[in-house]
């Protein structure tokens, strides 16, 4: 029986995060107690550090990572739309080097504290197989297949975790609804990019027809859009900083929040940007901000809760918030000099956390030491 004390921490607790001063205890894999206080006897002392659960990004392209910064210069469509420089530069390098790309992302993603993420693989069955292949021990793949034939769909469908459209073009109407009701029959994710130019900002209540487990992007989706969401109970992944770099917007996450829409976050192409949910976050709250100067701690909670919490269910992740009976499975970030000081917790995470915080990650009891940093020399005089 192997226990563990976590003392002095600042524990954010169950599904809303509700910060808890005090240690944790956990034993085989399983917090066996969370409280306030001090412990008696031996225990780690986290010096006020933050225990949270780990972030889950709800969408990427991981191989895109093969050719990065391949966007300049050009547009969106022109980058990853219907036969973009995306696709020429995936089918131009080996398997090989496509294997090697995705291992160190999915790498550095676990470096930046990221347990889980829901990739849209391209490239039919052979996409979705070097996606597996590709895996990470710590690091779950979700994987939602495309297929490049209709032939092909039952055969990805067997061998991902659902489907992953590009768009609502990509098909015509009827052969869009049979793809999705055997997704389902499937019991497998149907999921599609939705509404993330200006000149597709119609398409929520068509994909809403559709009735996919999530969309992605709805970057310009309305007010009504959102209560349409909220009403199916779709949730949305919003891309605020690939939105960005590729120069179609960003996404009305104040709408969102005022409208009650579930949410998660996810960074998207990895040619773009790095699948890094410290920085997604931030910028998602400098959006937010920038939208609704009135946004606070109690929105800044919602959208750790993005991040961390709303995926779970969704993926079906084996672990859950960070409570008493719960998997081990969690972060601890040192309170760094960013992190001294704060009046809020909650905003003080969201705008300031990075990954050089993180000390250790949790994994159902197993834990990661995340040591191998680089060293800085200090310049002095
Ligand atoms: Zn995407």
């Amino acid at each position: 029986m192997s226990q563990r004390v976590l003392s002095n921490a600042t524990i954010f607790e169950g599904e809303e995060l509700e910060v808890t001063r005090g240690y944790l205890v956990i034993r085989d894999g399983i917090i066996i107690k969370i409280s306030k206080g001090s412990p008696s006897g031996r225990s780690t002392d986290l010096k006020r550090g933050f225990i949270l659960p780990p972030f889950v990004n709800a969408h990427t392209h991981v191989a895109d990572s093969v050719a990065k910064e391949l966007y300049l210069g050009r547009t969106q469509q022109e980058v990853v739309g219907p036969g973009g420089e995306k696709f020429r530069a995936l089918g131009s390098h080996s398997r090989s080097e496509l294997l090697a790309s995705v291992r160190a992302t999915l790498q550095d993603m676990l470096r930046t504290g990221t347990l889980a993420h829901c990739d849209f693989r391209e490239g039919g069955v052979k996409g979705v197989e070097l996606l597996r292949e590709a895996s990470h021990k710590a690091v779950k793949s979700i994987i939602m297949g495309r297929f490049s034939t209709l032939e092909e769909l039952n055969v990805v469908l067997k061998k991902s975790d659902g489907i992953g459209l590009p768009s609502l073009n990509a098909f015509d109407e009827k052969i869009l609804r049979s793809i999705a009701n055997q997704t389902r029959r499937a019991k497998k994710l149907f999921s599609i990019h939705v509404a993330e130019l200006k000149s597709a900002r119609d398409e929520v209540e068509r994909a809403l027809e559709l009735r996919p487990s999530f969309i992605v992007h709805a970057t310009h989706a309305n007010k009504e859009d959102f209560v349409s969401l909220q009403k199916n109970d779709v949730p949305v992944v919003f891309c605020p900083r690939a939105n960005s770099l590729l120069g179609v917007g960003t996404p009305s996450i104040h709408l969102a929040l005022s409208t009650n829409v579930r949410f998660c976050f996810g960074t998207d192409n990895a040619m773009v940007c790095q699948p890094n949910m410290f920085e997604e976050l931030s910028f998602a709250w400098a959006c937010l901000r920038r939208a609704d100067p009135t946004a606070g701690g109690e929105e800044a909670r919602k959208l750790l809760q993005a991040a961390t919490i709303e995926p779970l269910n969704l993926f079906n992740l084996p672990w859950g918030p960070v409570e008493e009976g719960g998997s081990a499975t969690f972060m601890v970030l040192t309170r760094g000099n960013n992190l001294t000081n704060l009046t809020n917790v909650h905003s003080g995470l969201v705008n300031r956390a990075r990954a050089d915080n993180i000390r250790t990650i949790y994994s159902r009891g197993k834990f990661y030491k995340l040591e191998n940093q680089p060293k800085i020399d200090v310049l002095t005089g």
